[in-house]
């Protein structure tokens, strides 16, 4: 298959498709037009609807939701038993979300078999799409959860975690029909023996490609992260009979800490430390902070440099709480590998969007995917697409264009061209 055989509006199709999955929200984010679709919300399970109705449409062999609410289509190969390529990406949002960060990465494969049905062609190769149910963290603590049971990295404790209403996932999982049940989230884990491999195509959720006018980045790494949720404890005192240097006041010593995360950062490139959250627990505006919750969020393109930033900073903020006389404990709440794409994986993403005349440029992944994930059972690579308004993410004001959007369907056919034996 030619690029020219496909639709020339492939990406304002994926555009419409992904205005249409925006109108399933969750309250009270629904009544002011803002989408939000959390893990088997009933917003959450209208977008699998349509993904399954969509992917049947576009002439998918088989269309199923599994026991964690992933919707896999499979396109079959031109002969049985043929080797399978995975692709997908996530349908969860985070709050107030923008469209496309993960569902882009599902509606560019059905455009892409929706082309090949259309045309009545077959691959040497199984293509299997997984629109992974969960990656956010946002209902439960639980992240990468869709991509996560196809790992066998299922976390069996993770069905007693409770939403803020205080239901479990388990019963979450009943309400919606899925069994609840470890036997059945561990049936889905995948032999790797029968993967080619795993690709991802994502909004960079970044500026990086819009500030250098390229519309495409091959993925070159994942970054490592690590975070941490931290409790100082200080003395909370009078804020008006207190002087100031008889004080152990607990957000200052948490304030000192995050200046020094922005200072420990900054000393290699790729590097980048947050705190983004910093309360104080029953705080008063007349009292002297007495107790601090913050938490950290580190992240480097490799895990070497990661472990070393993760220790600086903990070093760091021992000593700083120390000179304050303020207690502190740090739980990590998070840490992953950082994932290479494979070699020829990426290389095969080169060609494609030479293929289809872009330049090919390489860029690493300060966000964390799915196929980081899938990257600990199989060769994996990325693709990323530009977003517009200097590539927010997280955020309603995330874009792209349909221009851009049809390039990503262009590439992954010439990705499929490349890898089909058949053609
Ligand atoms: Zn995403």
């Amino acid at each position: 298959m030619t690029t020219n055989m496909l639709n020339p509006d492939a990406g304002a199709h994926i555009l419409q498709w992904a205005d249409l999955l925006a109108r399933h929200s969750e309250p009270p984010w629904d009544a002011r037009g803002e989408l939000t679709a959390t893990y088997l919300t009933h917003a959450h399970l209208a977008t699998a609807g349509d993904l399954a109705q969509w992917m049947r449409d576009s002439g998918f062999d088989s269309v199923t939701t599994d026991a964690v609410g992933n919707v896999v289509g499979v396109y079959r190969a031109a002969r049985p038993d043929a080797p399978v390529l995975m692709t997908g990406s996530h349908y969860d949002t985070v709050r107030n979300a923008g469209k496309y960060d993960g569902r882009l990465g599902i509606l560019v494969p059905i455009a892409c078999v929706a082309a090949l049905a259309r045309a009545g062609r077959r691959l040497s190769f199984d293509i299997e799409l997984v629109a992974f149910a969960e990656e956010e963290g946002q209902r439960f603590r639980a992240t990468f959860l869709g991509s996560g049971a196809l790992t066998g990295d299922f976390d069996p404790q993770w069905l007693d975690q409770q939403d803020a209403h205080g239901l479990t996932m388990r019963d979450a999982m009943r309400a919606a029909g899925l069994p609840g049940e470890m036997a059945a989230i561990g049936a889905l884990r995948r032999d790797p023996s029968r993967y080619l491999g795993f690709v991802e195509v994502h909004i960079e959720q970044g500026p990086v490609l819009v500030e250098r006018a390229v519309p495409l980045g091959v993925v070159t790494s994942i970054n490592a992260g690590a975070r941490y949720v931290c409790e100082a404890g200080g003395r909370a005192e009078h804020a008006g009979t207190t002087p100031m240097g008889m004080r152990r006041d607990a957000l200052l010593a948490a304030a000192e800490i995050s200046l020094f995360v922005e200072q420990r950062a900054s000393l290699a490139p790729g590097l980048v430390g947050t705190v983004g959250q910093m309360e104080v627990p029953g705080g008063s505006i007349n009292v002297v902070p007495g107790a601090c919750r913050f938490t950290l969020d580190l992240r480097a393109p490799t895990n070497a440099q990661r472990d070393a930033l993760v220790t600086d900073v903990l070093a760091g903020a021992r000593e700083i709480a120390a000179r304050r006389q303020i207690s502190l404990e740090c739980n990590e709440s998070m840490r992953v590998a950082a994932a290479p794409s494979d070699p020829a994986w990426q290389a095969r993403w080169e060609r494609a969007v030479a293929a289809i005349g872009q330049p090919v440029f390489r860029l690493n992944s300060g966000a964390g995917h799915d196929a980081m994930k899938l990257h600990t059972i199989m060769p994996q690579a990325m693709l990323f697409v530009r977003g517009g308004n200097r590539g927010i993410s997280h955020n309603p004001l995330e874009i792209i264009s349909a221009e851009d959007a049809t390039l990503a369907v262009q590439a992954f056919t010439a990705l499929l061209d490349d890898l089909d034996v058949n053609g």
